[in-house]
C-alpha cells in the first residue's frame, strides 16, 4: 500500500483524533508534528485521555495519525509504543475499531485481560520493548 493510502485508509480515526485534538488547542493545549504524526496534548486532550477506562495511567491515545497525550513528557515516552499503533492503522483502516474492541470482548469473556493481552497491544509492547 503507498504512503497515501495509508493517510486515507486511517483518515476516519484521524479525523476523530484531530476534532479532539482542535478541542484541546482550544482549551489550553499544544501541538506538534512527530515525523507523519500530529501528536497534541494538555488542555481537554489531557482530561479526554486520563478518562479513559485505565484513567490517570493512560499516557496516550493513538486515533489514525494523531497521538493524544496527557502531556509532552508522556508523549515522549509513549512514542514508541503509540507508532506501533499508528502501523496498526495503516494495516486495519477503518477495521482496527471494531478488531481491537472484539480482540478485547471476547478476552474479557474468557475471563483474561481485555488490555494486557490484546493482541494489538501485546505486538505494541513487543515492538517497542515497553512493559504494559
Ligand atoms: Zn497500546
Amino acid at each position: 500500500m503507498t504512503k497515501m493510502l495509508t493517510y486515507v485508509w486511517a483518515l476516519p480515526y484521524t479525523a476523530v483524533g484531530l476534532t479532539i485534538g482542535t478541542i484541546g488547542l482550544c482549551t489550553g493545549g499544544h501541538v506538534r508534528r512527530c515525523g507523519r504524526v500530529v501528536e497534541f496534548h494538555g488542555g481537554a486532550v489531557k482530561w479526554f485521555v486520563t478518562h479513559l477506562p485505565h484513567g490517570e495511567f493512560t499516557l496516550a491515545l493513538t486515533l489514525g495519525h494523531t497521538i493524544l497525550g496527557q502531556s509532552a513528557a508522556s508523549l515522549d515516552i509513549a512514542r514508541d509504543h503509540e507508532l506501533v499503533h499508528v502501523r496498526q492503522y495503516e494495516r486495519w483502516g477503518p477495521l482496527f475499531g471494531p478488531a481491537y474492541l472484539l480482540a478485547s470482548l471476547f478476552l474479557w469473556c474468557v475471563g483474561r485481560s481485555p488490555y494486557r493481552e490484546n493482541p494489538f497491544e501485546r505486538e505494541a509492547y513487543r515492538q517497542s520493548g515497553s512493559e504494559p
